[in-house]
């Protein structure tokens, strides 16, 4: 049988009846576009996170943008992330005019290197966005000892990682605002886009209730320019499928790579390094290919063995990004791993026989 990176045919197998009953449920109440289902997604991911306020929004990147809007950065002032991400974190930071300042990153975790952030505060210096890169929680302890020394906001991008834990405390706690992706592949996904900012702020979730209907509180009467940025009902009510089983599905990521650690074993294959502090959730179980890894995913892509790059060119490369004035080498940690990364397939359906394989034709390819 033909293995898949992620078979989302297999979870939608798993809960196909009620699925089709929420998706149902919703067509036949008409309701769709900021109904209940959304409101008590909300209540539950908020909940979910250990906030107060959740919001849905149409995507992980909207919820990125007016996670910005909200706390009001402007044109010419400075946020700081990693340059070992999806483009969206930086992506935001640019579209509102502010400069995203790059960061490099831990080898062992793929996160922020927490020790090089403060050389890169400066007097226009607003907020940190940490990543949670892979599943794996960043280091909060360290981010928000540096925020708060130097009064900064912390967005947590969350997009990778609902659920994980750093010292026993869910991610997206941990920051002003949490930022939540349910693009199909992520653990928790819809089928189609959608995304929810979490906070504890009162004003924030007011100001962004408000944002994703165009600035209005009273429908047609217009406070401030927003947007058109909600999370559909359909959306919402086959999350809230989903999420009664994410628990389940975290716990069965993490036990593929526990097998995965183990067939790796004086392979010389460099597994995930975990954190003591933090339980990682597994969205990508990424190995680290000190040589070829190129030539490995060609010969892997021949026998079958699906794989991904996450990423292959760190941010502060990008053409998007030249304006920056950045030179190749600056984040050698980011670039590193840009050559050495390789996600393999990791999810709950994932079966023994096909990681054994998976790891087999790892071992025959450096043969
Ligand atoms: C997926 C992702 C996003 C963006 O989410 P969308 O819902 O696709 O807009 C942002 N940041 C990271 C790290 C992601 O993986």
């Amino acid at each position: 049988m033909k293995i898949e990176f992620l078979d989302l045919k297999a979870q939608y197998k798993s809960i196909r009846k009620e699925i089709n009953q929420a998706i149902n449920d919703i067509i036949n109440s008409s309701e769709f576009i900021m109904g209940k289902a959304v409101i008590e997604l909300e209540e539950k991911v908020a909940s979910y996170c250990g906030v107060k306020y959740g919001v849905g929004l149409n995507s992980g990147s909207d919820a990125l943008f007016v996670a910005l809007k909200a706390l009001n950065i402007k044109k010419g002032e400075e946020v700081i992330t990693t340059s070992f991400t999806f483009i969206s974190t930086a992506e935001v930071i640019a579209l509102l005019g502010a400069k995203p300042v790059f960061v490099d990153i831990d080898p062992k975790t793929f996160n922020i290197n927490t020790s090089k952030i403060e050389e890169k505060i400066t007097s226009k210096t607003k907020a940190i966005i940490p990543v949670h890169l892979y599943g794996q929680p960043a280091d909060m302890d360290q981010i928000m000892k540096i925020a708060k020394k130097h009064k900064l906001y912390v967005i947590e991008d969350a997009a990778q990682a609902i659920g994980a834990k750093y010292n026993g405390q869910k991610v997206c706690s941990f920051g002003d605002i949490g930022c939540l992706s349910f693009f199909p592949s992520k653990n928790l996904g819809a089928y189609g886009d959608g995304g929810m900012l979490v906070t504890n702020n009162e004003k924030i979730a007011g100001y962004v209730r408000m944002w994703r209907v165009h600035g209005a509180k009273i429908k047609y009467y217009h406070d401030f320019i927003g947007d058109s940025s909600r999370l559909d009902s359909i959306q919402a009510a086959i999350l809230l499928v989903k999420l009664k089983y994410l628990d389940e599905w975290s716990k069965k990521r993490a036990e593929k790579a526990k097998i995965y650690n183990q067939l790796f074993k004086e392979t010389g294959i460099i597994t995930p390094y975990v954190n003591p502090k933090c339980t990682h959730i597994y969205h990508q179980y990424t190995i680290r290919v000190k040589e070829k890894r190129d030539k490995l995913v060609d010969y892997l892509k021949q026998k079958g063995v699906p794989t991904m790059i996450y990423y292959p060119m760190p941010l502060y490369m990008q053409i998007a990004f030249k304006y920056l004035g950045y030179k190749k080498d600056d984040f050698p940690e980011s670039e590193k791993a840009s050559h050495e990364v390789l996600s393999l397939p990791v999810y709950p359906e994932l079966n023994i026989k096909n990681q054994k394989l998976i790891v087999q034709k790892i071992k025959d390819f450096f043969k």
